[in-house]
């Protein structure tokens, strides 16, 4: 038995064989007929895969949309890089085959961008080790191997759309990846899908295929050939998780009420018009917090209006009427946007982001204006606005909104006058709550930022640990002032940080009178639970 860790991004326990889907083989071909018939070999190998990579694309945005088909945009631009290719020219006239210099500069690219300290360029490194992997494949006509007809736990380097749209979701069991972040395609389809899953885990590739492996993605933890007594204690732990999850069910279409009478709305937080379903599923009586920036993040140029409006069209309809918050966009800080050009900043959490970035590019803040109040009439659509600090900002954005409004009902586009509300997320916006209460229509406390920013804690930084405490009294002396200024103002106030499923402080929430928690999918039926059971009364 071998014991392993790896970051968990979706909670859960699987048991099952091994399947890993970008196999090159162990031994590569030496090189034959010498360096000019390697290169011929290159540049054969080099045209199938363009042929290929254009296919994927392809069926990649018939299968799961525009956005994640532009991961081949970027394999194809690579395809044609003069330093990518002249390292695997140099390998091959140092004497290596084709196949051996096509993964030897994969590798040294992979490890160029690793170094880099650029998220979206680390990000890139995934496509650099597929597209020679690719290559490898084709030069040593290897093929990938086919996805078992038993549901398997799928090990890989990383994973790409390119690996995601040729596997039968239903029958993955977990996804444990060595590459990944909480971003990472990965990530996003384990959240999506409610896949047990692991990113950056020690994974010994070679030779894992086939064997036996038990993940418990919650504790981080995954063993390759489990002993007996481990597998009865994981899994017992399942059988425990699963039966809660059966009476939680009960909760699915309840609505949540306190028994006191008070109604707290439970929402889901959302990064893809995909996981609009998922919430559904987990019983979401709405969506609290559509965090936008993903559909702008790991891609060449920001989305198109229409690409825009049809994500929160798709986001509204699923949800049948339930109340859709969608944030504006939040780049800016560790949500780097590299096609914005925007200055590096010696601080960035201090700096450009959230709607600073919107009301310093009007135009990019138009184009998404545009597409929500076009998808607002296909749902009951609410927009807030990020970072919010001041009351200036709160009324430039209105304006803005007015505005777009305004043309859209011009070119004869009919679309509601929606509630406008804003994130209060800074200690400044907590403070002047009671003002900003009457330019808003709601607020939404993101109590991630409001404790990175209170605490002066980066959220980032793993290693403050207690100093990043979102139970810090300054944190909730700020929530009761929140909650108490937008009732004085009768304009309804939530939560959609990550304090929003805590259960450990929900009861506190509750009683402080917030009118809605948002959280992951996973976490509604519980917090509908613990509402349904609290005694709190009608204020
Ligand atoms: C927050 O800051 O709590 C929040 C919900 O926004 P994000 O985590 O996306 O910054
Ligand atoms: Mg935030």
């Amino acid at each position: 038995m071998q014991k392993g860790n790896g970051t968990c991004v979706h909670p859960g326990i699987a048991l099952g064989r091994v399947y890993v889907p970008q196999t090159i083989p162990s031994v590569l071909p030496c090189a034959k007929g010498g360096p000019d018939a390697e290169k011929a070999h290159l540049h054969h190998a080099l045209h199938t895969a363009k042929k290929q990579l254009s296919q994927l694309m392809g069926r990649t945005k018939a299968a799961v949309g525009e956005k994640d088909a532009q991961i081949f945009d970027v394999q194809l631009l690579m395809l044609e890089d003069d330093s990518f290719l002249s390292g695997i020219h140099t390998l091959i006239e140092n004497g290596k085959s084709a196949a051996e210099a096509a993964k030897e500069a994969g590798e040294a690219f992979a490890a160029q961008f690793a170094a880099l300290d650029d998220a979206y360029m680390k990000e890139r490194l995934a496509d650099v080790l597929d597209l020679s992997r690719r290559l490898v494949r084709i030069l040593c006509r290897a093929r990938p191997q086919p996805f078992p007809d038993e549901p398997c736990i799928v090990a890989a380097q990383d994973l790409t759309p390119s690996d995601t749209v040729r596997m039968p979701r239903e029958r993955i069991l977990a996804l444990v990846t060595c590459g990944g972040s909480v971003n990472s395609h990965t990530a996003i389809l384990a959240r999506t899908l409610g896949i047990p899953a692991l990113v950056g885990a020690d994974l010994p590739l070679d030779g894992l295929a086939g064997r036996e492996m038990l993940v418990d993605s919650e504790s981080g933890s995954y063993w390759i050939d489990p002993d007996e007594a481990t597998k009865k204690e994981i899994l017992a732990k399942r059988q425990l998780a699963q039966e809660k999850h059966r009476e939680l069910l009960a909760y699915k279409d309840r609505p949540a009420v306190t028994k006191g009478g008070r109604r707290v709305c439970v929402y889901a937080n959302i990064g893809f018009p995909e996981d609009a379903r998922a919430a559904l599923e987990q019983g979401a009586e709405g969506v609290g917090l559509m965090r936008s920036e993903f559909l702008y993040l790991g891609r060449e140029k920001a989305p198109e209006e229409d690409e825009l409006f049809c994500a929160y069209r798709a986001v509204a309809e699923c949800m049948q009427g339930r109340r859709v918050i969608i944030r504006t966009l939040d780049a800016g800080a560790d949500k780097a946007l590299p096609y914005l050009g925007l200055e590096k900043e010696e601080n960035p959490a201090l700096g450009l982001r959230g709607v600073r970035v919107c009301l310093a590019d009007e135009a990019l803040f138009r184009t998404q204006l545009r597409a929500v109040y076009r998808a607002s009439c296909y749902g009951d659509v609410w927009m807030m606005f990020p970072m919010i600090a001041s009351v200036w900002e709160v009324r430039q954005a209105r304006k803005i909104c007015r505005q777009v409004r305004g043309e859209l009902l011009l070119e004869g586009i009919s679309c509601p006058d929606i509630p406008l509300g804003i994130m209060i997320e800074t200690p400044a916006a907590a403070l002047i709550s009671a003002e900003l209460a009457h330019e808003a229509d709601f607020f939404s406390v993101g109590t991630n930022d409001l404790t990175q920013y209170t605490l002066a804690a980066d959220r980032q930084n793993a290693a403050l640990g207690r100093y990043a405490d979102a139970h810090h009294p300054a944190v909730f002396r700020l929530l009761e002032m929140i909650a108490e200024n937008a009732h004085r103002a009768h304009i309804p106030v939530g939560i959609c940080g990550a304090l929003g499923g805590d259960f450990s402080v929900t009861e506190r929430l509750i009683q402080m009178g917030f009118d809605e928690l948002s959280a992951a999918p996973g976490c509604i039926l519980q917090l509908k639970k613990m509402i349904c059971e609290s005694e709190e009364v009608p204020v």
